[in-house]
């Protein structure tokens, strides 16, 4: 399949590689620019076009992509020295895939407006592994044309598609999911922790909570003891899964963002120190199911 669609892609580390490639192979024409050569190098040897620049990876693109590390690296690619808004034509469509403070999405976007570009913000979940396979979630705000046009691009990278709202929904949607989740690991963790103290089998635990009120991902899927799931992180040093300081990224946007309108988050406030505290321990790089280590006593 081909589409005469040409489309930006800029950002391509460990989530943004795989998803430009995934767009390559559904046929639209991707000029991508990362500033490491390293990652560039990567997407290019899969065909997709390596740019010299985020400006020349623009031009004559009818779509941009942007999939960065946090607010700063966004609004300084949009609206810093230089940045790509100030020389987007009208009617160019804008889909910020990273995951940043909502404030920051809705100022881009106005500038967007202003200028007669579309934009949605679309964070993702689904991890490395679903930027691979193409089973990103995408979690959207901004208006439904912007958000209709962008959906064939969407469909090529992922699987579901929730629309939140007007621009910056998306990334408020993204805090509250990855908040509950921060909470729920710890004391999942917590609570096999406090049964293990006790002499319980963690993998019986496990089992009994599983299919009983206390059920979650973190029950089921991803549980934070050694040895009770085989495929779980926790079951291989914790090595892989959903990194330690990438929840305490979101947490921290999470307590920001409650902070902006005066909203409160106690329990989101206390996992953001426990996530803090996790990496204080040295495991920032390793699953945010390590958080269980705190509750151990091993560090
Ligand atoms: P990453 O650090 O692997 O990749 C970010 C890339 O952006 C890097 O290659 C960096 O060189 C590049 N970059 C930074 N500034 C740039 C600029 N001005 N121009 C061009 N390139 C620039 O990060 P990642 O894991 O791919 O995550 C990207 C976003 O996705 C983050 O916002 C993260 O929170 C979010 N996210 C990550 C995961 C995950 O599991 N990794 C899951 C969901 C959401």
């Amino acid at each position: 399949m081909s589409t005469s669609e040409r489309v930006a892609f800029i950002g391509l580390g460990n989530m943004g590689g795989p998803m430009a490639v995934n767009l390559q192979k559904a046929g639209y024409a991707v000029s991508a620019f990362d500033l490491s050569a390293d990652a560039l190098g990567k997407v290019r040897e899969q065909g997709v076009t390596a740019a010299t620049s985020a400006s020349a990876a623009i031009e004559g693109a009818q779509i941009v992509i942007s999939m960065l590390p946090a607010s700063r690296h966004v609004e300084a690619l949009y609206l810093g020295e230089g940045g790509l808004m100030g020389s987007l034509p009208a009617g160019t469509l804008v889909i910020d895939c990273s995951t940043i403070a909502p404030a920051s999405a809705q100022k881009v976007a106005a500038a967007a407006k202003a200028r007669g570009v579309a934009m949605i913000d679309a964070p993702v979940s689904g991890g490395v592994a679903g930027a691979a396979a193409g089973t990103l979630t995408f979690i959207v705000g901004g208006d439904v044309p912007a958000l209709e046009r962008a959906r064939p691009l969407l469909q090529a990278m992922g699987k579901n598609i929730f629309h939140m709202g007007e621009a910056g929904a998306g990334q408020v949607a993204k805090l509250c999911n990855n908040m509950a989740l921060g909470v729920i690991m710890a004391v999942t963790g917590e609570a096999i922790a406090l049964g293990v103290a006790h002499g319980l089998d963690p993998k019986a635990l496990s089992q009994m909570m599983a299919v009983s009120t206390s059920r979650s991902w973190a029950t089921e899927v991803c549980n934070p003891w050694p040895g009770v799931l085989e495929n779980a992180p926790s079951s291989r040093g914790y090595a892989g899964g959903f990194g330690n300081d990438l929840m305490l990224k979101d947490l921290g946007l999470a307590v920001e963002a409650a902070m902006g309108i005066g909203a409160t988050i106690p329990l989101g406030e206390m996992a953001r120190n426990l996530y803090a505290m996790n990496k204080q321990a040295g495991r920032g790089g390793l699953d945010f199911s390590s958080v269980v280590k705190l509750m151990t006593n091993e560090g």
